[in-house]
């Protein structure tokens, strides 16, 4: 199967409202090339250098999501272009990004990660740690980032229960933070959750936005 084809057999599997981040990490320009022929205009990057350098290369109409770890001093080189990033894990990163985007002049897309998985290694906020970091008020001030939602991963296990747990708990989290604190706004509605593996109970349990990598573009090399 080609790429292409992969790509239309996960397209044709997303209902109306959930929309496809095709993460070509680690994958060359000529395999994002081959999506994007195919019709597909939002990838996902983990590293803002090949991120970057990727942007500089490909067609401008691309839309570029962050999903990996962010590191302070990375941040600047993706903010004049990045759509949208998904990994903001605590406020100092939240400041430093709408700090950057202070001086680029330009607004930029946010997620709030959260750790459901049980796994010690994923980053992202605890929900006490969300709801603190919402409730004591400060990033109201930030005013060149826009929080649009929530991202989360699920455990890297078979079970399927303990998959769908963390999903529906996400969810949940989601829609208590959207009554809560943007109730008046329509910028908070992505619910970033699904990966190859579990994608299909991503978007049973609410996803918006699925981050799907090896089943479209193979395995990765690293
Ligand atoms: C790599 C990655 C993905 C894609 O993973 P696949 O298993 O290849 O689909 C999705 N989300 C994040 C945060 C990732 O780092």
């Amino acid at each position: 199967m080609s790429i292409a084809d992969n790509l239309k057999q996960v397209l044709a599997e997303l209902p109306q409202g959930v929309q496809l981040v095709a993460v070509s990490k680690f994958h060359p320009n000529e395999a994002i090339e081959e999506a994007y022929q195919a019709g597909q205009r939002i990838f996902g990057e983990s590293k803002v250098q090949e991120m970057t350098a990727k942007y500089e290369s490909l067609p401008k109409d691309i839309e570029w999501h962050f999903i990996g770890h962010l590191q302070t001093n990375k941040i600047k080189y993706m903010i004049p272009y990045v759509a949208m990033i998904h990994g903001i894990d605590s406020y100092k990163l939240l400041a430093e990004v709408n700090k950057q985007a202070v001086k680029a002049g330009r607004t930029v897309n946010c997620l709030l990660q959260i750790h459901v998985a049980q796994e010690e290694t994923k980053f992202g906020f605890s929900p006490k740690e969300c709801k603190e970091m919402l409730n004591a008020g400060e990033w109201k001030e930030l005013t060149h980032v826009r929080i649009c939602g929530l991202m989360g991963m699920a455990s890297n296990t078979n079970c399927i229960e303990q998959i769908n747990r963390e999903f529906c708990s996400l969810n949940r989290l989601f829609n208590e933070i959207k009554e809560t604190w943007f109730t008046h706004s329509d910028t908070f509605c992505e619910l970033s959750m699904g990966m190859s593996y579990d994608y299909h109970e991503a978007i049973a349990a609410g996803s918006t936005l699925v981050r799907v990598g090896s089943k479209i573009f193979g395995e990765r090399n690293y």
